[in-house]
C-alpha cells in the first residue's frame, strides 16, 4: 500500500483540501525505483492555512520566556537523540544515501538543535551604563515573526534544521517547505518537536512545488524566507522575497575544488578525495567536484585516486555492506551519466566511466557508478556545471598561483580546500581564495554548529550565512533602547532644542 505525506499544519496532519487541490506527487525509493509514497502538494489554500496557523501561534510563542523556550528545545533535543536511527532509516528509504551517511546528517542537523538549547546565552542584549548623565542605552534583539524555509532534496533532515531550530529558538513560528522528493524526515522531525511540547502552530510543514515556494515569497506575513538549493533558484528567491520586501538568505550550488601541491602527503589527499567526492552519491554541495594538481604530481595522484574509487562497494543504502547509493531520480542519473559521456569529445581523458551501472536484485534503482575524469578542460561541461553525482575531475596546472587564480575563477564559492604540508602556502591560501569555507588539510570544511555556514559568489544570495552567530542574528532584528531615569534629587532638565551633544 502506497504511504500518504499530508502537510503538518497547526500541531497535526492536515491534508489537501478538498476543490481546487488535492494534488499529489510521487516520492521513489532511489534503490529499487519504485514509487513508495504519494506526498501532498500544496495549493495557495493550505500555505495560506499553515501561515495563518503559524501567524496565532506568534502571538504567544513570541513573548514566551526564554526559559521555556530553552525547555522544549532540551527535550526536542533528548528526542532526536533517541530516534536518530528512526530518522536515518527515513532518509535512506527517500533519499538513497547508507545508512551510515544519513546518521551523519541527523547528528550535523542535532548540532544545531545544541545551539539553539543555548539560546539563552546567544540572545543576551548589551547594555551601556551612564552613556550620556543618567543615561544608559539597551541593545536587544526581537524575532520577526512568521519566517519560511525551502530546502533541498539532498539534505531532508539536516538542512531544515539549520533553519527552524534557531529560528524557532529564537521566538519566531516557522512554516518548511521541504524538498518534494523526500519529504517524510521533516515531518518526523515537526512531529517529535511537537512531543516535546512545542505549542500547536509554531512549526509547520507544507509540501509542495513552485506553487507552495510562490505563496511563501509573496504572503505578505511571512517575514523572512531561508533558502538552500541550486544556483538559479536561490537567485529567483532572493531576487522574489527581496521585491516583496523580506529578508532573505539564499545558499545555492557549488563546485568545490580542492588544491593539492606538490608536498603534500599524496595518500591523505587521494583518501580525501575520494571520500568527499563520491560519499553520498557526490549529491553534497560541499562535495569536492574538481582535484587540482600542482606541479609533477598529476598521474601519481590520479592513479590513487582511482585505485581507491575501485573499491568502493555501491549498493542499496539500507545494506550495511554499501559504501555509496543510488540517485535520488533516474531523471538524474541521466543527466549526470551524460557530463561522463560527453566529456571525451570536450577534451577530458576518462579514467574510470561509472556510466550503465547496476546493482543485481535492484535493476530499477538510479544506479550509476563512480566516474573519474582527469586533464579536464576548465571550458568542458564536465567542469563548468554543478553536476551533482559521483563524477571526479582532475585538472593540472604548474604552480600554486596558477591553481589559485583558477578557483577564484570559478562562479561558485562554496567550500574549498588545499592539501600540503606547508604552513605558509596554507595560510596564503586562506587568505587569497574566494570562497566561504575553506579546508586545510580537510576536504569537506562544514563549519560546526557554533560557526555559521555560507559560501560566497553564485552559492550564496543575502548577506547573513546560515546558522551560528548568523543565523541568531538573521532571524532576529535589533532594537536600541536609550533611557534616562533622573537621579531623584535632580529637578526638570529644561527646554533645549539642540542636538544632543
Ligand atoms: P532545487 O533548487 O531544485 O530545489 C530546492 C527547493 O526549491 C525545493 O524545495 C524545491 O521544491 C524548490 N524549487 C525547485 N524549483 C523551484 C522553482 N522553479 N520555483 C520555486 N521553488 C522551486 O535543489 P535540489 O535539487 O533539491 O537540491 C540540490 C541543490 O541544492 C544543489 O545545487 C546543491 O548544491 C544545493 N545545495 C546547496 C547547499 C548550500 O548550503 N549551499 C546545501 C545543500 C544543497
Amino acid at each position: 500500500m502506497t504511504k500518504i505525506v499530508n502537510h503538518w499544519i497547526g500541531g497535526r496532519h492536515v491534508e489537501n483540501a478538498a476543490g481546487a487541490s488535492g494534488t499529489y506527487g510521487p516520492v521513489t525509493d532511489p534503490a529499487t525505483g519504485a514509487v513508495t509514497t504519494k506526498v501532498a502538494f500544496a495549493s495557495v489554500e493550505e500555505v495560506d492555512a499553515a501561515v495563518a496557523a503559524a501567524k496565532d501561534a506568534y502571538a504567544t510563542w513570541g513573548t514566551s520566556s526564554l526559559a521555556k523556550r530553552s525547555t522544549v528545545l532540551f527535550k526536542f533535543r533528548a528526542l532526536l537523540d533517541a530516534h536518530r536511527d528512526e530518522i536515518a532509516e527515513l532518509i535512506t528509504a527517500e533519499h538513497g544515501k547508507v545508512h551510515s551517511d544519513a546518521l551523519g546528517e541527523v547528528a550535523r542537523g542535532l548540532e544545531i538543535v545544541d545551539l539553539a538549547c543555548g539560546i539563552t546565552v546567544q540572545l543576551k542584549g548589551e547594555l551601556s551604563t551612564e552613556v550620556a548623565s543618567r543615561v544608559d542605552v539597551a541593545s536587544i534583539r526581537q524575532p520577526l515573526g512568521v519566517v519560511a524555509g525551502i530546502t533541498p532534496f539532498n539534505f531532508p533532515a539536516m538542512v531544515p534544521m539549520w533553519m527552524f531550530p534557531l529560528a524557532v529558538a529564537c521566538g519566531n513560528t516557522f512554516v518548511l517547505k521541504p524538498s518534494e522528493k523526500d519529504p517524510s524526515a521533516a515531518v518526523r522531525l515537526a512531529e517529535l518537536f511537537a512531543e516535546a511540547g512545542l505549542p500547536d502552530g509554531v512549526l509547520n510543514v507544507v509540501h509542495g512545488d513552485k506553487v507552495a515556494v510562490d505563496r511563501l515569497l509573496e504572503h505578505p506575513d511571512v517575514k523572512a524566507v531561508s533558502f538552500v538549493g541550486s544556483t538559479p533558484i536561490a537567485r529567483y528567491i532572493h531576487t522574489t522575497a527581496s521585491a516583496n520586501g523580506k529578508r532573505v538568505q539564499a545558499l545555492g550550488g557549488a563546485k568545490n575544488h580542492m588544491l593539492v601541491l606538490p608536498d603534500a602527503d599524496l595518500d591523505a589527499a587521494a583518501d580525501a578525495a575520494v571520500s568527499a567526492a563520491y560519499g553520498s552519491a557526490g549529491e553534497r554541495c560541499m562535495a569536492i567536484s574538481a582535484v587540482v594538481a600542482v606541479g609533477a604530481i598529476g598521474d601519481e595522484l590520479v592513479d590513487k585516486i582511482r585505485e581507491r574509487a575501485e573499491k568502493i562497494k555501491i549498493g542499496p543504502g539500507n545494506d550495511p555492506s554499501s559504501e555509496m547509493g543510488p540517485l535520488i531520480t533516474a531523471a538524474h542519473r541521466d543527466k549526470v551519466a551524460s557530463y561522463v559521456t560527453g566529456a571525451a569529445a570536450q577534451g577530458s581523458e576518462v579514467v574510470l566511466d561509472g556510466t550503465g551501472y547496476t546493482v543485481e536484485g535492484h535493476e530499477n534503482g538510479h544506479w550509476i557508478g563512480l566516474s573519474l575524469l582527469d586533464k579536464v578542460p576548465t571550458d568542458s561541461d564536465a567542469y563548468r556545471d554543478e553536476i551533482f553525482g559521483p563524477v571526479l575531475c582532475v585538472l593540472r596546472v604548474d604552480t600554486y598561483d596558477e591553481g589559485v587564480a583558477l578557483i577564484n575563477n570559478s562562479p561558485f564559492g562554496n567550500g574549498t580546500a588545499i592539501f600540503t604540508r606547508d604552513g605558509g602556502a596554507a595560510r596564503r591560501f586562506q587568505l587569497e581564495i574566494e570562497a566561504g569555507m575553506v579546508g586545510v588539510n580537510v576536504p569537506i570544511p562544514v563549519p560546526v554548529g557554533y560557526h555559521s555556514f555560507g559560501g560566497w559568489k553564485d552559492s550564496l544570495f543575502g548577506d547573513h550565512h546560515i546558522y551560528g552567530n548568523d543565523g541568531t542574528h538573521f532571524y532576529t532584528r535589533g532594537k536600541v533602547v536609550t533611557t534616562r531615569w533622573p537621579d531623584p534629587s535632580e529637578g526638570p532638565a529644561g527646554v533645549d532644542l539642540g542636538f544632543p551633544r
